[in-house]
Protein backbone atom coordinates (compact mmCIF):
# COMPACT_ATOMS: atom_id res chain seq x y z
CA UNK A 1 0.00 0.00 0.00
CA UNK A 2 1.42 3.60 -1.07
CA UNK A 3 0.68 6.31 0.51
CA UNK A 4 0.61 9.62 -1.15
CA UNK A 5 0.06 12.54 1.19
CA UNK A 6 -2.14 15.10 0.72
CA UNK A 7 0.11 17.55 2.79
CA UNK A 8 -2.66 19.00 5.13
CA UNK A 9 -3.09 19.89 9.06
CA UNK A 10 -5.27 17.92 11.00
CA UNK A 11 -7.29 20.28 13.41
CA UNK A 12 -10.08 19.06 15.21
CA UNK A 13 -11.24 16.21 12.61
CA UNK A 14 -10.98 18.15 9.80
CA UNK A 15 -7.84 18.09 7.12
CA UNK A 16 -7.55 21.65 6.29
CA UNK A 17 -4.62 23.26 3.84
CA UNK A 18 -2.78 26.26 4.26
CA UNK A 19 -2.10 29.43 2.00
CA UNK A 20 1.62 28.42 2.13
CA UNK A 21 3.37 25.16 1.28
CA UNK A 22 6.89 23.67 1.77
CA UNK A 23 8.52 20.89 0.32
CA UNK A 24 10.10 17.63 2.11
CA UNK A 25 13.10 16.77 1.55
CA UNK A 26 12.97 12.94 1.40
CA UNK A 27 16.43 10.43 1.62
CA UNK A 28 14.95 9.53 -1.54
CA UNK A 29 11.96 9.21 -3.72
CA UNK A 30 9.54 11.84 -4.31
CA UNK A 31 9.12 15.20 -2.49
CA UNK A 32 5.91 16.49 -1.49
CA UNK A 33 4.27 19.80 -0.71
CA UNK A 34 3.09 20.11 2.93
CA UNK A 35 1.15 23.24 3.87
CA UNK A 36 2.72 25.64 6.11
CA UNK A 37 1.62 26.04 10.26
CA UNK A 38 0.71 29.04 11.12
CA UNK A 39 -0.08 30.59 14.54
CA UNK A 40 -3.64 30.94 13.43
CA UNK A 41 -3.93 27.32 13.46
CA UNK A 42 -1.97 26.98 16.61
CA UNK A 43 -4.86 28.75 17.85
CA UNK A 44 -7.43 26.67 16.54
CA UNK A 45 -6.27 23.69 17.73
CA UNK A 46 -5.38 25.51 21.12
CA UNK A 47 -8.96 26.10 21.40
CA UNK A 48 -10.12 22.66 19.74
CA UNK A 49 -7.95 21.01 22.40
CA UNK A 50 -9.19 22.57 25.28
CA UNK A 51 -13.34 21.96 24.60
CA UNK A 52 -12.44 18.50 24.11
CA UNK A 53 -10.54 18.49 27.44
CA UNK A 54 -14.09 19.28 29.29
CA UNK A 55 -15.57 15.79 27.84
CA UNK A 56 -11.72 14.01 27.63
CA UNK A 57 -10.32 14.45 30.86
CA UNK A 58 -13.53 12.79 32.39
CA UNK A 59 -13.86 9.77 30.11
CA UNK A 60 -13.16 6.55 32.01
CA UNK A 61 -9.93 4.69 32.34
CA UNK A 62 -11.21 1.80 30.95
CA UNK A 63 -12.20 4.41 27.63
CA UNK A 64 -9.22 5.87 27.34
CA UNK A 65 -7.34 2.24 27.14
CA UNK A 66 -9.92 1.31 24.20
CA UNK A 67 -8.95 4.58 22.42
CA UNK A 68 -5.27 3.37 23.03
CA UNK A 69 -5.34 0.05 21.91
CA UNK A 70 -7.09 1.36 18.67
CA UNK A 71 -4.90 3.75 17.91
CA UNK A 72 -2.57 0.75 18.13
CA UNK A 73 -4.73 -1.02 15.38
CA UNK A 74 -5.22 2.02 13.42
CA UNK A 75 -0.89 2.50 13.06
CA UNK A 76 -0.73 -0.94 12.51
CA UNK A 77 -3.38 -1.50 9.53
CA UNK A 78 -1.18 1.15 7.58
CA UNK A 79 2.24 -0.71 8.75
CA UNK A 80 3.61 -0.88 5.30
CA UNK A 81 2.55 2.62 3.92
CA UNK A 82 4.11 3.94 7.09
CA UNK A 83 7.54 2.27 7.21
CA UNK A 84 7.51 3.03 3.32
CA UNK A 85 7.46 6.49 3.89
CA UNK A 86 9.27 7.07 6.91
CA UNK A 87 12.16 4.95 4.99
CA UNK A 88 11.52 7.98 2.36
CA UNK A 89 11.89 10.91 4.38
CA UNK A 90 14.49 9.84 6.93
CA UNK A 91 16.91 7.50 4.92
CA UNK A 92 16.21 4.98 7.72
CA UNK A 93 16.28 1.14 7.08
CA UNK A 94 12.99 -0.80 6.80
CA UNK A 95 13.94 -2.81 10.08
CA UNK A 96 14.39 -0.16 12.06
CA UNK A 97 11.04 1.58 10.80
CA UNK A 98 9.39 -1.65 11.06
CA UNK A 99 11.15 -2.08 15.11
CA UNK A 100 10.51 1.95 15.91
CA UNK A 101 6.53 0.90 14.90
CA UNK A 102 6.38 -1.83 16.85
CA UNK A 103 7.51 0.16 19.98
CA UNK A 104 5.14 3.12 19.14
CA UNK A 105 2.77 0.43 19.27
CA UNK A 106 3.96 -1.47 22.88
CA UNK A 107 4.05 2.05 24.51
CA UNK A 108 0.11 2.96 23.60
CA UNK A 109 -0.04 -0.95 25.21
CA UNK A 110 1.66 -0.20 27.81
CA UNK A 111 0.30 2.86 28.87
CA UNK A 112 -3.36 1.32 28.36
CA UNK A 113 -2.49 -1.55 30.86
CA UNK A 114 -0.61 1.01 33.42
CA UNK A 115 -4.32 3.34 33.74
CA UNK A 116 -6.22 -0.13 34.09
CA UNK A 117 -3.64 -0.78 36.59
CA UNK A 118 -4.72 2.62 38.39
CA UNK A 119 -1.06 2.83 40.56
CA UNK A 120 -0.64 6.21 38.64
CA UNK A 121 -3.32 8.38 40.19
CA UNK A 122 -1.43 7.52 43.70
CA UNK A 123 -4.63 7.67 46.00
CA UNK A 124 -4.10 8.65 49.19
CA UNK A 125 -7.12 9.08 52.14
CA UNK A 126 -6.64 10.64 55.32
CA UNK A 127 -9.53 9.91 57.03
CA UNK A 128 -11.66 12.67 59.00
CA UNK A 129 -10.57 12.80 62.48
CA UNK A 130 -13.82 15.00 64.30
CA UNK A 131 -12.76 14.68 67.89
CA UNK A 132 -8.78 15.50 67.54
CA UNK A 133 -7.75 18.20 69.58
CA UNK A 134 -6.74 20.83 69.64
CA UNK A 135 -8.20 20.64 65.74
CA UNK A 136 -10.52 18.14 63.77
CA UNK A 137 -8.65 16.94 61.34
CA UNK A 138 -11.37 16.66 57.99
CA UNK A 139 -11.37 14.11 55.40
CA UNK A 140 -9.04 14.57 52.99
CA UNK A 141 -8.36 12.26 49.54
CA UNK A 142 -5.96 13.48 47.15
CA UNK A 143 -5.73 11.98 43.27
CA UNK A 144 -3.87 12.79 40.40
CA UNK A 145 -5.81 14.83 37.76
CA UNK A 146 -5.20 15.53 34.29
CA UNK A 147 -3.93 18.99 33.29
CA UNK A 148 -5.18 20.22 30.25
CA UNK A 149 -4.13 20.26 26.64
CA UNK A 150 -0.36 19.05 25.95
CA UNK A 151 1.76 20.41 22.80
CA UNK A 152 4.56 17.88 21.88
CA UNK A 153 7.42 18.70 18.81
CA UNK A 154 8.11 15.11 17.34
CA UNK A 155 11.53 14.48 17.33
CA UNK A 156 13.91 14.55 13.95
CA UNK A 157 15.52 10.95 15.32
CA UNK A 158 12.60 8.92 16.04
CA UNK A 159 10.01 9.58 13.41
CA UNK A 160 7.51 7.29 15.07
CA UNK A 161 8.20 6.26 18.54
CA UNK A 162 9.11 9.82 19.74
CA UNK A 163 6.68 11.41 17.21
CA UNK A 164 3.27 12.11 16.55
CA UNK A 165 1.91 9.09 18.07
CA UNK A 166 5.11 8.60 19.86
CA UNK A 167 5.89 8.48 23.80
CA UNK A 168 4.45 11.83 24.73
CA UNK A 169 1.40 11.69 22.74
CA UNK A 170 0.75 8.33 24.58
CA UNK A 171 1.73 9.69 27.83
CA UNK A 172 -0.71 12.62 27.56
CA UNK A 173 -3.03 10.69 25.79
CA UNK A 174 -3.39 8.17 29.12
CA UNK A 175 -3.58 11.07 31.53
CA UNK A 176 -6.77 12.60 29.91
CA UNK A 177 -5.63 15.61 28.31
CA UNK A 178 -5.57 16.37 24.34
CA UNK A 179 -2.79 16.78 22.13
CA UNK A 180 -1.50 19.45 19.65
CA UNK A 181 1.70 17.90 17.77
CA UNK A 182 3.82 20.36 15.71
CA UNK A 183 4.85 17.67 13.15
CA UNK A 184 8.93 17.77 12.59
CA UNK A 185 9.61 19.03 9.08
CA UNK A 186 12.07 16.30 8.63
CA UNK A 187 9.11 13.96 8.36
CA UNK A 188 5.86 15.37 7.26
CA UNK A 189 4.45 12.45 5.38
CA UNK A 190 5.16 9.90 8.20
CA UNK A 191 3.50 12.38 10.64
CA UNK A 192 0.42 12.89 8.32
CA UNK A 193 -0.37 8.76 7.96
CA UNK A 194 0.14 8.41 11.61
CA UNK A 195 -2.27 11.56 12.78
CA UNK A 196 -4.77 9.99 9.81
CA UNK A 197 -4.17 6.68 12.50
CA UNK A 198 -5.20 8.82 15.70
CA UNK A 199 -8.23 10.43 13.38
CA UNK A 200 -9.70 6.99 12.79
CA UNK A 201 -9.51 5.77 16.06
CA UNK A 202 -10.55 8.94 17.54
CA UNK A 203 -13.88 8.58 15.35
CA UNK A 204 -14.21 4.95 16.52
CA UNK A 205 -14.11 5.67 19.68
CA UNK A 206 -16.41 8.72 19.70
CA UNK A 207 -13.80 10.96 21.29
CA UNK A 208 -13.97 14.84 20.92
CA UNK A 209 -11.98 15.62 17.63
CA UNK A 210 -10.18 18.48 19.13
CA UNK A 211 -7.97 15.51 21.14
CA UNK A 212 -5.88 15.07 18.97
CA UNK A 213 -4.19 17.52 16.68
CA UNK A 214 -1.41 17.83 13.75
CA UNK A 215 0.10 21.09 12.95
CA UNK A 216 2.72 21.05 9.95
CA UNK A 217 5.48 22.93 10.63
CA UNK A 218 8.56 24.72 8.66
CA UNK A 219 8.29 27.88 10.34
CA UNK A 220 9.57 29.09 14.13
CA UNK A 221 6.31 30.46 14.95
CA UNK A 222 4.43 27.69 14.90
CA UNK A 223 6.11 26.04 17.85
CA UNK A 224 6.77 29.53 19.39
CA UNK A 225 2.77 30.89 18.93
CA UNK A 226 2.22 27.24 20.37
CA UNK A 227 4.59 26.91 23.71
CA UNK A 228 2.88 30.79 24.25
CA UNK A 229 -0.56 29.71 23.94
CA UNK A 230 -2.28 30.53 26.67
CA UNK A 231 -4.76 27.25 26.82
CA UNK A 232 -1.36 24.77 26.55
CA UNK A 233 -0.79 23.69 30.24
CA UNK A 234 2.45 21.34 29.37
CA UNK A 235 5.17 20.45 26.46
CA UNK A 236 7.14 17.44 25.36
CA UNK A 237 9.91 18.20 22.66
CA UNK A 238 12.67 16.15 21.79
CA UNK A 239 15.16 17.85 20.03
CA UNK A 240 18.52 19.90 20.30
CA UNK A 241 19.59 21.91 23.15
CA UNK A 242 19.32 25.50 21.21
CA UNK A 243 15.84 24.98 19.89
CA UNK A 244 14.49 23.25 23.43
CA UNK A 245 16.15 26.14 25.22
CA UNK A 246 14.85 28.52 23.21
CA UNK A 247 10.94 26.98 23.66
CA UNK A 248 11.87 26.25 27.86
CA UNK A 249 13.02 30.16 27.80
CA UNK A 250 9.01 31.14 25.75
CA UNK A 251 7.03 28.70 28.77
CA UNK A 252 8.99 30.07 31.39
CA UNK A 253 8.17 33.57 30.49
CA UNK A 254 4.83 33.47 29.48
CA UNK A 255 2.36 35.36 32.35
CA UNK A 256 1.76 31.76 33.21
CA UNK A 257 4.54 29.81 33.25
CA UNK A 258 4.05 26.09 32.33
CA UNK A 259 6.44 23.19 32.60
CA UNK A 260 8.57 22.27 29.58
CA UNK A 261 9.84 18.67 29.12
CA UNK A 262 12.98 19.08 26.91
CA UNK A 263 15.01 15.85 26.46
CA UNK A 264 18.17 17.64 25.29
CA UNK A 265 21.67 16.90 24.68
CA UNK A 266 23.72 14.39 26.33
CA UNK A 267 27.49 12.66 25.75
CA UNK A 268 26.71 9.89 27.75
CA UNK A 269 30.05 9.38 28.60
CA UNK A 270 31.41 5.57 29.60
CA UNK A 271 33.96 4.88 32.13
CA UNK A 272 36.87 1.69 31.68
CA UNK A 273 37.50 0.78 34.80
CA UNK A 274 41.90 -0.96 35.01
CA UNK A 275 40.49 -4.17 35.33
CA UNK A 276 37.55 -4.83 33.01
CA UNK A 277 40.00 -2.99 30.72
CA UNK A 278 42.66 -5.17 31.16
CA UNK A 279 40.63 -8.43 30.60
CA UNK A 280 37.98 -7.59 27.71
CA UNK A 281 38.81 -4.01 26.64
CA UNK A 282 38.74 -5.41 23.09
CA UNK A 283 35.55 -6.87 23.27
CA UNK A 284 34.44 -3.69 25.07
CA UNK A 285 35.68 -1.27 21.91
CA UNK A 286 33.75 -3.26 19.26
CA UNK A 287 30.38 -3.47 21.49
CA UNK A 288 31.36 0.55 22.25
CA UNK A 289 31.54 1.14 18.22
CA UNK A 290 28.62 -0.43 17.61
CA UNK A 291 26.75 1.64 20.03
CA UNK A 292 28.48 4.30 18.85
CA UNK A 293 27.25 4.18 14.85
CA UNK A 294 23.57 2.21 15.08
CA UNK A 295 21.48 4.49 13.38
CA UNK A 296 24.39 6.58 12.40
CA UNK A 297 24.92 8.05 15.82
CA UNK A 298 21.47 9.60 15.89
CA UNK A 299 20.94 8.66 19.12
CA UNK A 300 20.42 11.19 22.27
CA UNK A 301 22.20 8.31 24.73
CA UNK A 302 24.82 7.43 21.58
CA UNK A 303 27.99 7.03 24.40
CA UNK A 304 30.54 9.58 22.56
CA UNK A 305 33.00 9.69 25.29
CA UNK A 306 35.29 6.59 26.60
CA UNK A 307 36.95 7.55 29.81
CA UNK A 308 40.18 5.10 30.50
CA UNK A 309 43.81 5.15 32.28
CA UNK A 310 46.51 5.51 30.14
CA UNK A 311 48.80 2.70 29.65
CA UNK A 312 49.37 -0.08 27.21
CA UNK A 313 45.88 -1.41 27.72
CA UNK A 314 44.42 2.06 26.16
CA UNK A 315 46.57 1.82 23.81
CA UNK A 316 44.56 -1.87 22.62
CA UNK A 317 41.46 -0.38 23.29
CA UNK A 318 41.98 2.76 21.19
CA UNK A 319 43.42 0.06 18.62
CA UNK A 320 40.48 -2.33 18.33
CA UNK A 321 37.83 0.46 18.38
CA UNK A 322 39.49 2.02 15.67
CA UNK A 323 39.64 -1.17 13.65
CA UNK A 324 35.80 -2.06 14.48
CA UNK A 325 34.71 1.66 13.31
CA UNK A 326 36.65 1.55 9.91
CA UNK A 327 34.78 -0.86 8.77
CA UNK A 328 31.43 0.47 9.32
CA UNK A 329 29.57 1.85 6.21
CA UNK A 330 28.74 5.63 5.48
CA UNK A 331 25.05 6.03 6.42
CA UNK A 332 22.36 8.33 5.20
CA UNK A 333 21.84 11.12 8.10
CA UNK A 334 18.14 12.16 9.23
CA UNK A 335 18.44 15.73 7.24
CA UNK A 336 20.84 17.67 5.14
CA UNK A 337 21.01 19.96 8.10
CA UNK A 338 21.91 17.18 10.84
CA UNK A 339 24.53 16.27 8.36
CA UNK A 340 25.99 19.41 7.95
CA UNK A 341 25.86 19.85 11.89
CA UNK A 342 27.84 16.33 12.57
CA UNK A 343 30.60 17.78 10.12
CA UNK A 344 30.94 20.72 11.54
CA UNK A 345 30.82 19.22 15.31
CA UNK A 346 33.56 16.96 13.88
CA UNK A 347 35.61 19.76 12.26
CA UNK A 348 35.83 21.35 15.63
CA UNK A 349 36.75 18.57 17.69
CA UNK A 350 39.71 17.91 15.37
CA UNK A 351 40.52 21.64 15.26
CA UNK A 352 40.65 21.48 19.40
CA UNK A 353 44.67 21.96 20.36
CA UNK A 354 45.42 18.31 22.35
CA UNK A 355 42.99 16.12 20.49
CA UNK A 356 44.72 13.89 18.60
CA UNK A 357 43.30 12.08 15.24
CA UNK A 358 42.81 8.14 15.50
CA UNK A 359 40.23 7.65 12.68
CA UNK A 360 39.42 10.44 10.01
CA UNK A 361 36.69 9.43 7.50
CA UNK A 362 35.22 12.19 5.04
CA UNK A 363 31.45 11.97 3.33
CA UNK A 364 29.66 14.48 1.34
CA UNK A 365 25.93 15.39 1.37
CA UNK A 366 23.39 13.71 3.80
CA UNK A 367 26.04 10.76 4.70
CA UNK A 368 27.79 10.18 7.71
CA UNK A 369 30.91 7.77 8.20
CA UNK A 370 32.74 7.07 11.66
CA UNK A 371 35.48 9.38 13.39
CA UNK A 372 36.95 8.79 16.03
CA UNK A 373 39.61 11.02 18.17
CA UNK A 374 41.86 10.75 21.32
CA UNK A 375 42.69 13.25 24.40
CA UNK A 376 44.20 13.46 27.92
CA UNK A 377 42.16 14.21 30.66
CA UNK A 378 43.81 17.93 31.46
CA UNK A 379 42.77 18.80 27.74
CA UNK A 380 38.94 17.74 28.15
CA UNK A 381 39.34 19.15 31.72
CA UNK A 382 40.09 22.37 30.27
CA UNK A 383 37.71 22.31 26.78
CA UNK A 384 34.03 22.79 26.76
CA UNK A 385 34.27 21.92 23.21
CA UNK A 386 34.94 18.28 24.06
CA UNK A 387 32.10 18.42 26.25
CA UNK A 388 29.47 19.45 23.62
CA UNK A 389 27.28 16.50 22.16
CA UNK A 390 28.18 16.05 18.34
CA UNK A 391 24.95 14.60 16.97
CA UNK A 392 26.55 11.45 15.02
CA UNK A 393 29.55 8.69 14.78
CA UNK A 394 31.81 10.07 16.93
CA UNK A 395 33.90 9.22 19.76
CA UNK A 396 36.42 10.61 21.93
CA UNK A 397 38.48 8.42 24.32
CA UNK A 398 39.88 10.17 27.48
CA UNK A 399 43.10 9.20 28.76
CA UNK A 400 43.19 9.83 32.60
CA UNK A 401 46.55 9.38 34.24
CA UNK A 402 44.92 7.35 37.32
CA UNK A 403 41.76 6.89 39.18
CA UNK A 404 41.58 10.41 40.56
CA UNK A 405 41.37 12.06 37.86
CA UNK A 406 38.52 9.87 36.41
CA UNK A 407 36.45 11.18 39.55
CA UNK A 408 38.02 14.59 38.51
CA UNK A 409 36.26 14.26 34.96
CA UNK A 410 33.26 12.52 36.45
CA UNK A 411 32.93 15.70 38.42
CA UNK A 412 33.46 18.11 35.71
CA UNK A 413 30.35 16.24 33.48
CA UNK A 414 27.40 18.22 32.46
CA UNK A 415 23.82 16.37 33.19
CA UNK A 416 23.73 13.08 31.50
CA UNK A 417 20.81 10.87 30.36
CA UNK A 418 23.16 7.85 30.86
CA UNK A 419 26.81 7.09 32.61
CA UNK A 420 28.64 3.87 32.06
CA UNK A 421 30.53 1.83 34.09
CA UNK A 422 32.83 -1.21 32.59
CA UNK A 423 33.83 -2.74 35.64
CA UNK A 424 35.00 -6.35 36.68
CA UNK A 425 35.19 -7.68 40.08
CA UNK A 426 38.15 -6.03 41.04
CA UNK A 427 37.14 -2.60 40.17
CA UNK A 428 34.42 -2.22 42.61
CA UNK A 429 36.46 -0.07 45.46
CA UNK A 430 36.99 2.50 42.02
CA UNK A 431 33.63 1.97 41.05
CA UNK A 432 32.26 2.93 44.74
CA UNK A 433 34.29 6.32 44.47
CA UNK A 434 32.72 7.14 41.10
CA UNK A 435 28.98 6.18 42.32
CA UNK A 436 27.68 9.01 43.95
CA UNK A 437 29.24 11.32 41.51
CA UNK A 438 27.77 9.63 37.87
CA UNK A 439 24.22 9.68 39.99
CA UNK A 440 23.94 13.91 40.45
CA UNK A 441 24.96 13.27 37.00
CA UNK A 442 23.01 10.89 34.76
CA UNK A 443 18.86 10.29 34.89
CA UNK A 444 20.49 6.52 34.27
CA UNK A 445 23.55 4.77 35.43
CA UNK A 446 24.43 1.70 33.33
CA UNK A 447 27.15 -1.99 34.18
CA UNK A 448 28.48 -3.37 31.68
CA UNK A 449 26.53 -2.22 28.57
CA UNK A 450 26.23 0.35 26.30
CA UNK A 451 23.47 3.31 26.61
CA UNK A 452 21.65 2.56 23.27
CA UNK A 453 18.43 1.16 23.28
CA UNK A 454 16.45 2.14 25.92
CA UNK A 455 13.63 -0.13 27.64
CA UNK A 456 10.18 1.35 27.50
CA UNK A 457 9.27 -0.07 31.22
CA UNK A 458 8.05 1.22 34.70
CA UNK A 459 11.78 1.35 36.07
CA UNK A 460 13.03 3.51 32.75
CA UNK A 461 14.60 6.63 33.42
CA UNK A 462 14.82 8.56 30.43
CA UNK A 463 15.55 12.54 31.66
CA UNK A 464 18.63 13.66 34.00
CA UNK A 465 20.19 16.99 35.01
CA UNK A 466 19.97 19.56 32.58
CA UNK A 467 21.23 19.69 29.84
CA UNK A 468 19.90 16.08 29.53
CA UNK A 469 16.70 17.68 30.18
CA UNK A 470 14.73 20.64 31.19
CA UNK A 471 13.42 18.69 34.30
CA UNK A 472 15.34 16.38 36.07
CA UNK A 473 12.02 14.94 38.30
CA UNK A 474 10.46 13.44 35.62
CA UNK A 475 11.34 10.68 32.23
CA UNK A 476 10.35 11.06 28.62
CA UNK A 477 10.21 7.05 28.73
CA UNK A 478 8.12 4.56 30.48
CA UNK A 479 5.40 4.69 32.45
CA UNK A 480 6.34 7.14 34.86
CA UNK A 481 6.61 9.93 32.25
CA UNK A 482 2.43 10.10 32.74
CA UNK A 483 3.26 11.76 35.18
CA UNK A 484 4.52 14.66 33.70
CA UNK A 485 0.71 15.65 31.99
CA UNK A 486 -0.96 15.27 35.72
CA UNK A 487 -1.45 17.17 38.85
CA UNK A 488 -2.56 16.44 41.97
CA UNK A 489 -5.85 17.78 43.80
CA UNK A 490 -7.11 17.13 46.85
CA UNK A 491 -10.44 16.87 47.75
CA UNK A 492 -11.83 17.76 51.54
CA UNK A 493 -14.61 17.02 52.66
CA UNK A 494 -16.22 16.19 49.18
CA UNK A 495 -18.81 14.25 48.49
CA UNK A 496 -18.50 10.97 47.12
CA UNK A 497 -20.56 11.75 43.90
CA UNK A 498 -18.75 15.01 43.39
CA UNK A 499 -15.58 13.19 43.49
CA UNK A 500 -13.54 12.46 39.97
CA UNK A 501 -15.20 9.11 38.48
P1 LIG B 1 15.56 20.85 16.66
O1 LIG B 1 16.19 21.69 15.63
O2 LIG B 1 15.70 21.28 18.07
O3 LIG B 1 14.00 20.75 16.27
C1 LIG B 1 13.06 20.06 17.07
C2 LIG B 1 11.69 20.68 16.88
O4 LIG B 1 11.64 21.98 17.48
C3 LIG B 1 11.29 20.90 15.43
O5 LIG B 1 9.90 20.73 15.30
C4 LIG B 1 11.66 22.34 15.19
O6 LIG B 1 10.93 22.92 14.14
C5 LIG B 1 11.35 22.97 16.52
N1 LIG B 1 12.20 24.11 16.86
C6 LIG B 1 13.54 24.08 17.00
N2 LIG B 1 14.01 25.29 17.35
C7 LIG B 1 12.93 26.10 17.45
C8 LIG B 1 12.77 27.47 17.76
N3 LIG B 1 13.80 28.25 18.04
N4 LIG B 1 11.53 27.98 17.74
C9 LIG B 1 10.47 27.20 17.43
N5 LIG B 1 10.56 25.90 17.11
C10 LIG B 1 11.77 25.34 17.11
O7 LIG B 1 16.08 19.37 16.59
P2 LIG B 1 16.23 18.39 15.34
O8 LIG B 1 15.73 19.01 14.09
O9 LIG B 1 15.64 17.14 15.76
O10 LIG B 1 17.79 18.14 15.16
C11 LIG B 1 18.71 19.13 15.10
C12 LIG B 1 19.76 18.87 16.15
O11 LIG B 1 19.13 18.45 17.39
C13 LIG B 1 20.70 17.73 15.84
O12 LIG B 1 21.80 18.13 15.08
C14 LIG B 1 21.09 17.24 17.21
O13 LIG B 1 22.19 17.95 17.69
C15 LIG B 1 19.94 17.54 18.08
N6 LIG B 1 19.12 16.38 18.42
C16 LIG B 1 19.22 15.88 19.65
C17 LIG B 1 18.43 14.83 20.01
C18 LIG B 1 18.53 14.26 21.36
O14 LIG B 1 17.78 13.35 21.65
N7 LIG B 1 19.37 14.76 22.21
C19 LIG B 1 17.50 14.29 19.15
C20 LIG B 1 17.37 14.84 17.89
C21 LIG B 1 18.19 15.90 17.55
P3 LIG B 1 11.24 22.60 12.59
O15 LIG B 1 10.59 21.29 12.27
O16 LIG B 1 10.62 23.71 11.87
O17 LIG B 1 12.74 22.55 12.46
Amino acid sequence: MTFTPHGKHLIAGEWVAGDATFSSSPAHGTAHDFSVGTPDHVDAAAQAAEEAFWSYSQTTRKDRAAFLHRIADEIEARGEAITEIGMQESGLPEGRLQGERGRTIGQLLLFADHILKGDYLDQRHDSALPDRAPAPRPDLKMVQRPIGPVAVFGASNFPLAFSTAGGDTAAALAAGCPVVVKGHSAHPGTGEIVAEAIHAAIRACGIHPGTFSLIQGSKRDVGTTLVQHPLIKAVGFTGSLGGGRTLFDLCASRPEPIPFFGELGSVNPMFLLPDALSNRGAAIAVGWAGSLTIGAGQFCTNPGIAVLIDGQDADAFVTAAAEALGKVDSQTMLTDGIAQAYRIGRDRIAGTSGVREVLATSCEGRQATPNLYETDAQTWLNSRTLREEVFGPLGIVVRAKNCGQMVEIAKRLEGQLTCTLHIDDADTAVAQILMPVLERKAGRVLANGFATGVEVADSMVHSGPYPASTNFGHTSVGTLSIRRFLRPVCYQNMPEALLPR
